[in-house]
């Protein structure tokens, strides 16, 4: 299947310029890359403008409710594993009423794909502040918190012990294509961070800046380097590519590494409720 098949009969009713069109473009064309079938793809969402997406891709596709895709599309593929289960949403979906979903998806680790569409806005409700808002933006929009740092979203992803953790531009579609290819490739939760600009809310001058505070990751960059990941999750410049993959033999960073037989286990077998807890 082409690319242009995977798209449903309705129109996106995004503004003109936003980057939505990119990731709808850059997800379909990976899609048709991996001949991803129609009947084995599942598309969810939250709430917001990037979440509208769902209902322009062939698939079993469900817009639920704000913060809720992860934990709906975790349901989902433990029951359904046949799926190629992509989840999409924005920064406030994802990083505001639904954070604390995800470092639970990605202790499960369930093979889910996460792209967060990262516009450092709230779009939709018109243009309020989202937990990665840019302080210099808030001041300048008179918008609440500009004392407050923003998340840095892959770092929270790497130390939550996230296995698969990339960078995107949604103005760069083979990039866009690219990544998300090797995020649904990747065996467990991989997460695709896109930065991109709402065109509507936000000044032309946000974008231009975005777009020159980016770069690729160098071609000798090792990806299955965790300390690697780390440095440049922190780095001032957003840097694009496969931040990390871990390596098939490791486990988690968060992890213990001895197996949990060894460790013991809680509560002590034959523990019974009100004798032997603490308290
Ligand atoms: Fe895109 Fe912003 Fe328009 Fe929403 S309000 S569709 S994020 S440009």
């Amino acid at each position: 299947m082409k690319a242009k098949d995977y798209r449903t009969t309705l129109e996106p009713v995004w503004c003109t310029g936003c980057g939505d069109f990119g990731v709808l473009k850059g997800l379909t064309q990976a899609l048709s890359d991996l001949e991803v079938p129609v009947e084995k793809l599942a598309v969810i969402s939250g709430i917001g403008c990037s979440s509208r997406l769902p209902g322009y891709v062939r698939s079993y596709a469900f817009n639920t409710v704000h913060g809720r895709a992860l934990p709906i599309a975790t349901g989902l593929k433990v029951s359904r594993p046949e799926l190629t289960t992509v989840v999409v949403g924005g920064d406030g979906d994802g990083f505001s009423i639904g954070l604390g979903h995800i470092p639970h998806a990605v202790r499960r680790d369930v093979d889910l794909t996460y792209a967060v569409l990262d516009n450092g806005i709230y779009g939709l409700t018109k243009g309020q502040a989202s937990p990665t808002t840019d302080p210099d933006l808030k001041r300048e929009l008179g918008l609440a918190g500009a004392g407050e740092r923003p998340l840095n979203p892959v770092l929270m992803l790497l130390g939550s012990g996230c296995g698969f953790v990339a960078r995107t531009h949604a103005g760069n579609l083979p990039h866009l294509r690219a990544m998300f290819r090797e995020a649904i490739r990747h065996p467990g939760f991989a997460f695709v961070h896109v930065l991109a600009a709402c065109v509507t809310y936000q000044p032309g001058s946000y974008a231009e800046a975005l777009w020159k505070r980016c770069s690729m990751l160098p071609d000798e960059y090792d990806p299955s380097s965790f300390d690697a990941a780390i440095e440049t999750a922190r780095a001032e410049r957003f840097m694009l590519g496969v931040i990390y993959r871990r390596p098939t033999d490791r486990v988690p960073v968060t992890a213990n590494p001895e197996p949990l037989e060894s460790v013991g286990i809680w509560p002590p077998v034959g523990a019974t409720s009100g004798s032997t807890y603490p308290g």
